[in-house]
């Protein structure tokens, strides 16, 4: 500053100094006035070539000058850099931040005071069928239109979520959204979505099996204590009582199988899968299999019919790892179902053969009454039963082919039916290479080869 006001007055002095020597004191007057008004037009340019750089700010071109101006180009240089840098640093926490929304598993809108989307993540815009580039600035009530999120919408209590079809929802492939608003700001709108179709299959599947169980005890249960009220209220004689007995206990046993299948169920579900640790050489446990279904065949069939006619091989040489209790409870459903569905003088063969690329095969095949293709895919669902009066008359609770295909599944392996209808069925359980073990190869390979 002093330097500035020392530099004006000495161009104020000579120019005064040279005036006055040419033309006396109106020389030197006119000489300082001169001086001036130089000084003037040297601090308008500079201040003119500073005031055009802020206009273009480009700040590569900056003026290079020194004095009062030099530092104020330089104070504001570092000013718009510094401002330059905190709108970058904004600018990349802002995309990140929408990156972050973007990954998001679920959908996010941001809805203006007027309810138009000002942005929305890639989630949103599959899930309620936007374009996220095109449809931005569009009212939220023109794009989703269905009448239930309208009302939601108009309704403004926002403390529920409201669920609705998704764009992508179908007859065949049905898709449940939960949507939300969470009002912020000076009335702005964050809409929030979320597929929720599992959860309402579920949720659905729950129902369904907690009316079915309902109604599979209620059936035993009502019949048992119609038996006990006949036993309280009539005077019956010794046989009479005994055959009513015999029905109580038959009514007892079914509900106490359909108690058991369903523990094995819930095991099935909430237990981690079998390690390979424990192998059960597969001969002794389907001889097991073999005696029950002999004497469920005996139970069923009347004395004179004809017997049914049943075969089992079950090589010595193969064990297979993973849960006893469970495999035993897969495989002697498949023989007890084939017992319970062939009709009289039929035939039930059952084998386990190695197949050539070392997984293991199980089958059990019958000559009975066979399942029609459509029913094929359904068999294993829980309580789904092609013929119901004969799968209770034969002690069934519906669930065995759904315990059988979670064993197998548990053990990396698969249930397979195949069935022609008045022809046949044949159930066959997989199960891979790693958990089969052969004692003696040569042999097994050897039957493989001649199956
Ligand atoms: P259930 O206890 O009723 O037998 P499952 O889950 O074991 O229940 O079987 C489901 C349905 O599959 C049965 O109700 C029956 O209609 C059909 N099914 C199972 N095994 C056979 C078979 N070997 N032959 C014909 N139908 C069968």
């Amino acid at each position: 500053m002093l330097t500035r006001f020392l530099v004006f007055a000495l161009l104020q002095l000579a120019a005064g100094a040279l005036g006055g020597w040419l033309a006396g004191w109106p020389g030197a007057l006119a000489g300082a006035a001169g001086g001036g008004l130089v000084w003037f037009a040297l601090d308008l340019t500079r201040g003119l070539r500073l005031i055009a750089w802020l206009r273009q700010a480009d700040m590569a071109a900056a003026p290079e000058m020194r004095g009062l101006w030099g530092e104020a180009a330089d104070r504001m240089r570092r000013l718009l850099r510094g401002h330059d840098q905190r709108v970058k640093e904004s600018q990349h926490r802002l995309q990140e931040f929408l990156a972050a929304i973007q990954a998001s598993p679920n959908g996010v809108v941001l809805l203006d005071a007027e309810g138009r989307i000002e942005w929305c993540n890639q989630i949103a815009a599959e899930h309620l069928g936007f374009d996220a580039q095109r449809d931005l600035l569009q009212h939220i009530g023109n794009l989703v239109r269905e009448p239930a999120f309208a009302a939601y919408y108009a309704g403004r209590d926002y403390q529920h979520d409201v669920t609705i079809q998704g764009r992508a929802h179908s007859a065949a492939r049905p898709v449940k959204l939960s949507v939300q608003l969470h009002p912020y700001g000076d009335g702005r709108k964050l809409l929030l979505t979320r597929d929720v179709t599992a959860l309402a299959q579920a949720e659905a599947m729950r129902r369904d099996f907690v009316a079915n169980v309902s109604h599979e005890i209620r059936t035993p249960l009502t019949v048992l204590s119609g038996f006990v009220e006949t036993l309280q209220t009539l005077p019956l004689d010794e046989p009479e009582r005994e055959r009513y007995l015999q029905l109580m206990a038959a009514q007892a046993a079914r509900m106490q199988n359909l108690v058991n299948d369903l523990l094995m169920l819930s095991r099935l579900e909430g237990s981690p899968p079998p390690g390979a640790a424990e192998w059960l050489p597969v001969a002794p446990l389907t001889a097991q299999c073999e005696e029950e279904a002999r004497g469920l065949s005996a139970v069923l069939l009347a004395p004179q019919a004809p017997a049914q006619v049943l075969s089992f091989d079950a090589p010595r040489q193969l064990s297979l790892a993973g849960s006893a209790h469970e495999l035993r409870s897969a495989v002697s459903n498949l023989i007890n179902n084939a017992v319970r569905y062939t009709p009289a003088g039929g035939h039930i063969d059952v084998a386990w053969r190695l197949l050539p690329d070392g997984r293991l095969e199980f089958s059990v095949t019958d000559t009975g009454p066979g399942i029609a293709p459509e029913h094929l895919g359904r068999l294993s669902e829980r309580f789904y039963r092609v013929d119901r009066s004969r799968s209770r008359e034969s002690g069934g609770t519906g669930l065995g082919l759904a315990i059988a295909k979670h064993v197998a599944q548990r053990h990396g392996g698969e249930l397979r039916i195949e069935s022609q209808l008045g022809k046949g069925s044949r159930f066959t359980l997989l199960f891979p290479a790693n958990r089969v073990r052969v004692e003696a190869p040569e042999l097994m390979v050897a039957s493989a080869g001649a199956g």
